[in-house]
């Protein structure tokens, strides 16, 4: 069996240089794949083109002879670059993005067409997507809808078209509509807030950034590991003897392999509009990072969602498997997505920017307390929208910070929060300087250097932005950004309320104001934490402050179920809870067969490869003492290493028995939740760490010509 390894290794080791073309100026092709308002304007008549930016802006309808005129523009600038193909562009909660192509060419005709009908509305053959049961409860069928917000782009031959896939009877069947629903409200209101500061806003933006990291390896290396192929991650495999002790990868050059790599799929990338910006190594070995430049959150995302494939798909070219899981290695550091969060007026105030003026800085507060106070009311949901099978293995296992929600701020804002809560009381009298009163006319300007930058924090604060840490590195950024926007605006609505409350009392609008926020800072002070949010002291001390550390997926899940959480929801039209209770349905057989596809690779491996190596190597080991003994000589060292490989063969055959006896058990449940919790607690939690353990110490044993799979040293070092 390792001569597989061996091959693998051998075309891993001897790849031919891939020629990566020089493209010249970024400038010169950046977005040249994309449909956006340029485009449009060079191809619609002034008129047209003005309703079109109007439904962009304000999201109205469009009508039919609009559409007509943007289908047209669209299909013959796609024609002009070649493309043959159209088709509606969609996330369904699969979790990554589908597509149905058809052609321009109507044969009935012998004309290449696309009207406007097809352009708004398509019927995707949708049975096949899950629905957590929306479907057949309603008996209602799905369709897709363009997105204007979002351009139209061109990928392979084929004009992609953004669009929202929902019931007939109206509930979100995809991961965008329910964003875009929270990015409204959050708008909504963010900036009646706004405007109590300054009347000339009338509209708030929320914007994303997304750090993503992610492993590269070799291809052939990754086809000879059938947990990898299935699973996304090395189910068994030593630690190499070095790893990310050393942190020389972090600060390393990027091997040549993989920087043309990047260059490569950083080049498609541009063309199609996505900012990708910088790139760097990551803390463990074969670890990367890419990150664009922020944009509107519902185009960032889908943005993401195409950086994800395009890395893919480049890494054919390369020979290169790129590896989006949350943590494909054990022991070496896991892949998250960075999702940096702000809002953004029109009138071009970032709303997380602290400023050196008084009045602005009053702004400034207002969104910073309101946001923490949010994650401090809606902790469980904000874990429960990064939970999956992947992310388990971040939030709450050994080696991985805690599954414990709390805000770092940084010292200097942790200063301004303490001294607002203290002055608050305070006598005002007319001509008096009311933010000098309060201490808030001296904010200093943050600086953020690195020493205030906290690692370990899951929700930072990061100079003029949140960043939510947390975010496991294969999640569709929508489904965090929507809780996010969600609480942040069902906050920003209370904190309006109280302020107009108090005013309509006689109050001044800024005591009114500190007042609010007093109260929030007050109450809300349990979910901020400067320390090591890795340590063990700050799991009791969370559980002291009575913050929840939910550890594994399927219990995470029901924040979203909570009397709270579907309060939250409806009063801000998000979702309702028919929706909700899909959605985690999904989840929770996701996570199922997540498991039971990890636990059933695991059997096989271990029944098919582990024991017949070892007991193989065992046998030659065997005739090794039985030799040495003829001859007289002392084989005591021969028989404990054949005794302790028994030892380890015995366990593994039982333990995997066990397991899948766990695993038929779970398989009867009816119940999505509790079968979840069947797989989480009795086949993964019993069964998973004592296999591994057994198998990667025989991997140790073992003679590496013999050994089966291929190893971590040989996976993590390629240059
Ligand atoms: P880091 O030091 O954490 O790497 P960067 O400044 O490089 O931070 O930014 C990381 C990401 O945050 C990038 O995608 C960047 O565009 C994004 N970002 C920066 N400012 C904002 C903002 N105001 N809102 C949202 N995202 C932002
Ligand atoms: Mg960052």
């Amino acid at each position: 069996m390792a001569h597989l390894r061996f091959k693998a290794l051998d075309l891993a080791n001897n790849r031919p240089k891939v020629k990566v073309e020089s493209n010249g100026k970024i400038s010169e092709y950046f977005a040249s794949d994309v449909f956006g308002l340029p485009q449009m304007q060079a191809s619609l008549s002034p008129d047209v083109f003005k309703r079109v930016k109007k439904i962009i802006h304000d999201g109205s309808k469009i009508d039919s002879e609009t559409a007509d005129a943007v289908a047209s523009a669209a299909k013959s600038w796609a024609i002009s670059k070649g493309a043959t193909h159209f088709t509606h562009w969609f996330q369904p909660l699969t979790g990554s993005t589908a597509e149905k192509h058809d052609t321009f060419f109507d044969a009935s005709s012998g004309m290449e067409r696309f009207k406007g009908t097809a352009l708004v509305q398509q019927e995707p053959d949708a049975s096949s997507f899950p629905n957590g049961g929306i479907r057949s409860t309603f008996e209602a069928r799905g369709y897709t809808a363009w997105d204007p917000s979002s351009p139209m782009f061109i990928y392979g031959a084929t004009l992609c078209v953004p669009t929202v896939f929902v019931a007939y009877t109206g509930e979100a069947l995809d991961n965008k509509a329910p964003l875009l629903k929270a990015v409204e409200a959050v708008d909504k209101a963010a900036t009646r807030v706004c405007q109590l500061f300054d009347k000339k806003v009338s509209r708030v933006k929320a914007s994303l950034g997304c750090e993503q990291e992610y492993f590269v390896i070799d291809k052939a290396l990754f086809a000879s590991r059938p947990d990898l192929v299935m699973a996304g991650r090395a189910v068994f495999g030593h630690n190499p003897a070095r790893g990310q002790q050393l942190d020389d990868h972090y600060f390393g050059s990027i091997p040549t392999r993989i920087y043309n790599y990047m260059k490569d799929f950083e080049t498609e990338s541009l063309k199609l509009g996505i900012p990708v910006s910088t790139r760097h190594n990551e803390v463990a070995p074969s670890q990367f990072e890419v990150a664009p430049l922020f944009e509107d959150i519902n185009v960032a995302t889908d943005h993401n969602q195409l950086l994800m494939d395009v890395m893919s798909r480049v890494a054919e070219r390369h020979n290169l498997k790129v590896l989006f899981h949350e943590k494909p290695f054990a022991g070496l550091n896991g892949s998250g997505k960075h999702n940096n969060w702000s809002l953004i007026t029109d009138t071009g105030v970032n709303l997380f920017q602290p400023s050196t003026s008084a009045r602005e800085n009053l702004l400034f507060l207002t969104f910073f307390v309101c946001t923490i106070k949010a994650v401090f009311e809606h902790a469980e949901l904000l874990r429960a929208s990064i939970a999956s099978a992947g992310n388990d293995h971040r939030l709450g296992a050994n080696e991985a910070p805690p599954a414990i929600m709390s805000v770092f701020l940084g010292s200097q804002l942790t200063a301004v929060l303490d001294e607002l809560e203290k002055n608050g009381n305070i006598k005002v009298e007319k001509g008096d300087n009311i933010y000098m009163k309060l201490g808030i006319d001296k904010i200093p300007p943050i600086i953020l250097d690195n020493t205030d930058r906290n690692r370990t924090s899951p929700f930072a604060f990061t100079g003029n932005k949140f960043e939510f840490r947390a975010v496991g590195s294969t999640d569709n950024p929508a489904t965090p950004m929507t809780v996010l926007n969600t609480i942040v605006a069902e906050q920003l609505t209370e904190f309006y309320q109280l302020v107009d409350k108090d005013m309509k009392k006689g109050t001044d609008k800024r005591l009114a104001i500190v007042g609010v926020l007093r109260k929030y800072i007050k109450d809300s002070k349990a979910v901020r934490f400067e320390g090591d949010g890795y340590s063990e002291d700050w799991v009791k001390e969370a559980a002291k402050r009575g913050l929840a550390n939910v550890k594994d997926t399927p219990r995470a899940l029901d924040a979203y179920l909570s009397k709270k959480s579907r309060e939250l929801f409806a009063n801000q039209g998000i979702m309702n809870p028919v929706e909700l209770e899909a959605r985690n349905e999904i989840q929770w057989e996701n996570y199922i067969m997540k498991i039971q596809i990890e636990s059933r690779v695991m059997a096989d491996l271990v029944q098919n490869h582990i024991i017949p190596t070892a007991i193989a190597y065992q046998n030659k080991l065997i005739q090794n003492a039985k030799g040495l003994k003829e001859l007289g000589v002392k084989n005591t060292q021969v028989l404990k290493i054949i005794e302790s490989m028994s030892g380890y063969i015995e366990s593994l055959e039982a333990e995997v028995e066990k397991m899948t006896n766990a695993r038929k058990k779970a398989n009867v449940i009816e119940d999505a939740r509790e079968k979840a919790i069947a797989y989480c607690d009795d086949v993964k939690g019993k069964y998973f760490e004592s296999i591994r353990y057994a198998v990667d110490k025989l991997e140790l044993i073992v003679d590496d010509e013999d050994w089966p799979l291929v190893k971590y040293r040989e996976m993590l070092f390629l240059r």
